[in-house]
């Protein structure tokens, strides 16, 4: 029986988009090949970035704005190194909010010159610092969207008008937002999208060619914009699987289709972790994140017993990151509404046997 899969990441892909994946992996749309044996630059390996990237652009409303989508290698991890390289001239901004913010911070640093404008870490970045002041000479303002070992989510962005960079590796595509108030969105594909080994880069085109640094090819947005996402071997594997997740969030109505699951999903965990005083919520009640819910037992001589239970249950993937301890529930796009019961379901049978 397949588990209810509550991994932050990789992490659970929709059922109908794995089996497709498979079957591709053994024929690619009855051509006699698979998709993994096929040249990249192969009419149907075009056919498939290209819709990979029209998918992206569609679903987030920026189609026709200015936008160029480009699935790249290195994960979010090289981006956080690679946006500075091709956008920071004097002066960038940080929110810190979490490790991903920290790293995306010290990666820039080695570029140019980098500030953090406003952090959490005071209080183990349970919260997202609000009414901070964004310098107006920034080149961008980086924020993390959803701060995936937190739990914690930015549910008001700030309004300014510097530039806006964003990393959406955990929640891209689970929420309806004014995506064309954001210049440069990037997420890793192992959430939301597909299995790891690309990286969406979502970027307004006339951001780039503003530094004065030459930019190495591999690094340079330009670059790849220039070849179509193709200007070496892209992922083929990864970026077939995010187009078929993209085709199948589409097919279902969409990211507004999406968030009223995942904000079901959202409620029913955190009304059972406010409910049951055996559990407490880690993150700060306003910036909870709808994608991965942190708690921790408030008597953790029930850990043997609670942990036992969920895996009884057919739960994997629930331990909380060792910075934050405890649980996380990652509820990201293809997890359902019932495998949610399904955990709440043991947290309230902890609470009638303790
Ligand atoms: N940003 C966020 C918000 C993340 O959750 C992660 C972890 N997947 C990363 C960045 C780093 O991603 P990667 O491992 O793909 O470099």
């Amino acid at each position: 029986m397949k588990k209810h899969n509550f991994s932050a990441g990789p992490c659970i892909l929709p059922a109908e988009v794995m089996k497709k994946a498979s079957e591709a992996v053994l024929e690619l749309d009855g051509i006699g090949l698979s998709l993994i044996e096929i040249s990249h630059r192969s009419k149907e390996f075009v056919a498939v970035m290209e819709k990979a990237r029209s998918l992206a652009l569609e679903l987030l409303g920026l189609e026709g704005k200015g936008y160029q989508a480009l699935y790249l290698q290195g994960g979010a991890s090289l981006q956080f190194l690679m946006l500075a390289y091709n956008l920071l001239e004097n002066k960038a901004g940080y929110l810190n909010t979490g490790t991903w913010s920290s790293n995306a911070l010290k990666e820039a640093k080695f570029i140019g010159n980098a500030i953090e404008i406003a952090s959490s870490k005071d209080k183990n970045f349970n919260y997202i610092p609000k009414d901070f002041d964004i310098p107006t000479d920034l080149d961008y303002l980086h924020l993390t969207s959803n701060n995936t070992i937190f739990g914690t989510q930015i549910k008001k962005f700030p309004k300014t008008g510097v530039p806006l960079v964003c990393d959406m590796s955990s929640d891209i595509f689970s929420r309806q937002l004014d995506f064309s108030s954001f210049d440069l969105i990037y997420a890793g594909a192992q959430k939301n999208m597909g299995p790891a080994g690309t990286t969406l880069v979502v970027i307004k085109e006339d951001l780039l060619g503003k530094v004065s640094r030459q930019i190495p090819s591999m690094l340079n947005y330009k670059v790849h914009i220039g070849k179509d996402s193709m200007f070496n071997t892209p992922a083929v594997f990864p970026v077939y699987v995010c187009m078929l997740t993209l085709q199948w969030l589409k097919d279902m109505g969409g990211i507004a289709a999406i968030e009223e699951i995942n904000e079901k999903k959202a409620k029913l965990i955190y009304s059972e972790i406010d409910l049951n005083p055996l559990f407490q919520g880690f993150a700060n009640k306003e910036d909870r994140s709808s994608m991965n819910a942190t708690f921790t037992l408030t008597d953790e001589k029930l850990k043997d017993t609670f942990d036992a239970m969920w895996k009884e249950a057919g739960i994997n993937g629930l331990n909380g990151h060792r910075s934050v301890g405890g649980y996380r529930a990652s509820m990201y796009n293809a997890l359902t509404l019932e495998s949610v019961g399904v955990l709440v379901d043991v947290m309230s049978d902890l609470e009638r046997k303790a």
